[in-house]
């Protein structure tokens, strides 16, 4: 029974309703004015109470009539702020459940495409469905099932007030919340939203991206491009939204592909600035899209500031990728300040950063602009000259890499991320541009002659293939490696000073000599001098004893002084890292420290030697010249990019094994090659061979290949790393590598004497003098010699040799006493060396006892045992059997030519005179002991 109030209640509310049904708009309007005076800010009890618990009648007529007359706009807005009466009319979800249920929520999103909408009517809208986002999952869900992410993306787009975007993004970040379901719905709708043409809703957008990223763990790849072209944005504060989520982005897997394609802006493809002003456009259109390239720039140059900044780990990840070269091209831009002043103050941090860096820039700037720079980088521009500016667009620095830090890292990653089964779009091509010379500790830097850069057919686009590679020629080295006593070393010694020590004097002992030659005085060596310790103690004597029969003795010699420096400068320890291997042991190369810092300090860094340049350069199909800056550094990249970051020194010492026994310089064994699959001079020799096959059965054009076809370099003929001549069929994969074309030797000829005494006990002696310490032969002991210039007369030679022998032995000698004994040839490296050979024979009278510090005489069993050099072991030889035909023939002193031998003429050295010479014993007996045995030296 109710009471007397409640059924007046009922009545007023009937009459509300009839009222409102048989009303027109205007009578409507009236209504709904007069109901959001009396009910707004109500609760759902008051609102029933007002209504007498059915004002659901009320918003069903009311949704009815929005739905009925949205698109016409009738006092929609009056409509809408009504229905938010009800649906935020809190403690009670009764009226959203209605509304929904009446297909309110579809009209409101249908509200927000209509383009007669007005924008204050898009913004109550997105209000009201942002109330009913919030009112839970279950109605975030049916939103984004309705398709209203797109609808609000789009609203959010093409509004055109600060209320109805901020009210759209209000929505989108609501929808991302608590929305596991379609968290990347709204994700992937904000990354479509990243081109829109407003200012402020891109920074809404770019906003919301960095709160969703942060939930949604993952990175989609397609937000790379859109977020570097937002970069171009005219407005700061939406450049700055962009750098912060590059920034956040960087934990994430796109990071190489974002650095790569910051330091890519820097430096605007020509085509890219020619293209705007190719367009038929009017000016003003060819300057913004200039413009908005030189803008991208600018900001490029910011973020990677702001990046280096960060960390220290992105700042070598940026070196890796070129950025030196990429700045001081963007600080050339007289066309862009703001492009100059961001590259500056980048540049500014590198340099400060890194000393090493300093010096590379110094030079690529020029005194002058450094010294501004130095002092205030983001004035530069003030202080440049079209010049300078020139000079620095077509600077050539470019440093890729600081020390081992990029590989490792970069290394690490990728393993990770195939690990997780994620195929990174990594541009792996970017760690291998060409670099040159290494500079101080760490830098490597690079001035290219050329402009090309190497294709990706000379590298590894995709880390997969690097992985594969590693794990297939590890396998193939565990199965197979050759037990070596500085391998066991390397595995077994737990002292790392000591386990340095062992491998650094077997890449020394190694440097130009074969391995098996290497063992047997590798283990001599190390049980006389097991540490380094040990080896600084000995004398050079000692060492060049031992050495003796390995050859290039000065390997032994900085060894040794290798030790005494590491003993008293180095307080006894061996260097730690490939830098300082190679700044503090003389005779460690860029190789040799990547070996040893790989092998016994596990330092995740490439070594190339010649076996690893050969292998290389086959399967990257690398035909240039191999010794020029661009190959060498090319391959450097990838050695680096291919060794195992957890193997590396196991992996450097498969890559030289399978290069000695595997691919041969000649007769390669390419089908036990571990690593065939990768090889492209391998495919290259194959598809030929198929080819040529179905030539002769006359199937080229019916039969599909059952090879891939062979990706060939991009480059053409312009490319650094392909070979200037044409394939070679016949060489097969030995088309690879390229060595330059050899200058033919020098042609000298020198004259030389032998000078004999006789000795104490009956026997003859010979005078040996000592070459200089530096040059060919240097310091190694020879009859007395001349380098002869021009053609002369055999009178002439002898007195030349008469007056240098009188020279050295402080005596006046006779030219007559010389006799021409004929001419030996030897071929150095690079010299072909003819010796026109004379001998004296010294009488009792003259004082030969004159010793200096370079001259020796030596009895012939001591000049026997010598390690002189080969070409006096030729003359000797040459001496012997003109001496021994003189015996055997008559006197006829013709000159007969004989193999190497020009001349017979006896000299007249079988008549010797007594001589009084007492020589000096025990200088001779140590040198006799010091050269033991000979080794080629040429
Ligand atoms: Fe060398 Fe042949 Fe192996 Fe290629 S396939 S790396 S050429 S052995
Ligand atoms: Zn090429």
């Amino acid at each position: 029974m109710s009471t007397h109030g409640e059924q007046a209640s009922i009545g007023k509310v009937l009459s509300f309703l009839q009222e409102w049904d048989h009303g027109n708009k205007i009578a409507r309007s009236r209504m709904l004015e007069a109901f959001l005076t009396q009910n707004s800010g109500k609760t759902f009890v008051e609102l029933e109470l007002e209504f007498a618990q059915v004002a659901s009648l009320f918003l069903s007529r009311l949704t009815t009539w929005m739905r009925l007359t949205y698109m016409f706009g009738t006092y929609l807005g009056l409509q809408l702020k009504a229905i938010g009466v009800f649906l935020s009319a809190s403690s009670h979800d009764q009226y959203l459940r209605e509304f929904l249920e009446d297909g309110g929520a579809l009209t409101l999103l249908d509200v927000l495409g209509q383009t007669q909408t007005q924008e204050e009517d898009k913004a109550e809208a997105l209000r009201l469905l942002l109330t009913i986002s919030n009112a839970g999952r279950k109605y975030k869900e049916f939103i984004c099932e309705s398709y209203g992410v797109r609808a609000i993306a789009e609203c959010l787009a093409t509004s055109i007030t600060a209320e109805t975007q901020e009210a759209a993004w209000a929505l989108l970040e609501s929808l991302s919340r608590g929305n596991p379901k379609h968290q990347n719905q709204v994700y992937k709708g904000l990354i479509a939203l990243m081109p829109c043409t407003s200012a402020k809703a891109q920074q809404l957008v770019l906003q919301t991206l960095r709160m969703v990223q942060s939930k949604v763990k993952t990175v989609h790849p397609s937000i790379v491009e859109p977020l570097l072209n937002v970069l171009g944005s005219l407005r700061l504060e939406v450049q700055d939204e962009a750098i912060n989520l590059i920034l956040d982005l960087t934990q994430y897997e796109v990071r190489p592909v974002l650095l790569s394609g910051l330091v890519a802006l820097l430096k605007p493809a020509k085509g890219e600035v020619q293209q705007h002003h190719m367009l038929e456009e009017p000016e003003m259109t060819e300057m913004t899209l200039s413009l908005s390239v030189f803008v991208q720039q600018a900001a490029a140059a910011k973020a990677i500031r702001l990046l280096a900044e960060a960390s220290q780990e992105l700042s070598e990840e940026l070196l890796s990728l070129g950025v030196i070269h990429h700045l001081l091209y963007a600080l050339g831009n007289r066309e862009h300040t703001e492009a100059q002043v961001q590259a500056s103050l980048a540049l500014e941090h590198f340099v400060r950063s890194y000393p090493d860096i300093e010096e590379h820039v110094h030079r690529a700037m020029g005194s002058t602009l450094f010294a501004a720079f130095m002092n205030k980088a983001d004035t530069l521009h003030m202080n440049m000259d079209e010049i300078q500016a020139e000079m620095l667009l077509t600077n050539k620095i470019n440093i890729m890499e600081v020390s081992a830090a990029y590989s490792v890292f970069t290394m690490s990653r990728l393993r990770s991320a195939m690990q997780k089964g994620k195929r990174a779009s990594l541009e792996l091509t970017q760690t291998t541009k060409p670099v040159r010379k290494k500079s101080k500790a760490a830098v490597k830097e690079e001035e290219t002659t050329t402009t090309a850069s190497p294709s990706t057919y000379h590298t590894f686009h995709d880390p997969a293939d690097v992985v594969l590679l590693r794990s297939q020629l590890l396998n193939w080295y565990d199965k197979g490696k050759r037990e070596l006593p500085w391998r066991t070393a390397a595995m077994t010694e737990p002292d790392l000073n000591i386990r340095t020590y062992a491998v650094w004097v077997s890449e020394i002992m190694l440097q130009q000599t074969q391995v098996a030659t290497v063992i047997d005085y590798y283990n001599k060596w190390m049980k006389r001098w097991p540490t380094v310790q040990d080896l600084a103690a000995a004398t050079l004597e000692e060492v060049n004893q031992m050495w003796a029969g390995l050859g290039y003795y000065s390997r032994g010699k900085r060894l040794h002084e290798g030790a005494q420096k590491v003993v008293s400068e180095l307080k006894g320890q061996m260097p730690r890292t490939v830098e300082s291997l190679l700044k503090q042991l003389p005779g460690v190369g860029r190789y040799t420290a990547g070996a040893i810092g790989s092998i016994a300090l596990g330092q995740v860094t490439g070594a190339v030697d010649g076996n690893v340049i050969r292998v290389l350069c086959r399967v990257r199909a690398i035909g240039a010249d191999s010794t020029s800056p661009a190959v060498t550094e090319a391959l450097w990249g990838l050695a680096n990019m291919v060794v195992d970051p957890e193997r590396p020194g196991d992996f450097n010492q498969a890559m030289m094994e399978l290069g000695a026994r595997v691919c041969t310089p000649k007769g390669p064994l390419c089908s036990q090659c571990p690593i065939q699959s990768h090889c492209h001079s391998y495919r290259k020799v194959y598809a030929k061979q198929e080819k040529n096959s179905k030539r002769l059965l006359g199937k080229l054009d019916r039969l599909p290949s059952t090879l891939p076809d062979i990706e060939d370099c991009m480059n053409g003929g312009s490319c650094p790393l392909c070979p200037a001549e044409p394939w070679d069929d016949e060489l097969g994969v030995q088309n690879f590598p390229r060595k330059p074309v050899k200058k033919p030797p020098r042609v000298e000829r020198t004259l030389t004497c032998m000078v004999v005494r006789s000795g104490e006990e009956g026997g003859d002696e010979y005078l040996l003098t000592q070459r200089p310490n530096k040059g060919l032969l240097a310091g190694m002991w020879e009859f007395p010699s001349l380098l002869l210039e021009g053609e002369n007369s055999e009178m002439k030679q002898k007195g030349a040799l008469c007056a240098e022998i009188s020279r050295v032995l402080g005596v006046q000698l006779n030219k007559s006493l010389f006799q021409f004994v004929g001419e030996v040839v030897h071929i150095f490296s690079h010299i072909h060396q003819t010796y026109v050979v004379y001998s004296v024979c010294l009488k009792d009278s003259e004082d030969t006892q004159t010793q200096t510090e370079n001259t020796q005489w030596l009895t012939r069993s001591a000049l026997q045992e010598a390690a002189v050099p080969t070409g006096v072991k030729k003359i000797l030889k040459l001496y012997d059997s003109v001496e021994s035909q003189e015996e055997q023939t008559s006197k006829d002193g013709k000159r007969k030519k004989t193999a190497g031998v020009k001349n017979d003429k006896k000299p007249q050295t079988s008549k010797k005179a007594k001589l009084s010479a007492a020589n000096n014993g025990t200088r001779q007996l140590s040198l006799s002991s010091f050269f033991k045995t000979v080794k080629e030296e040429s």
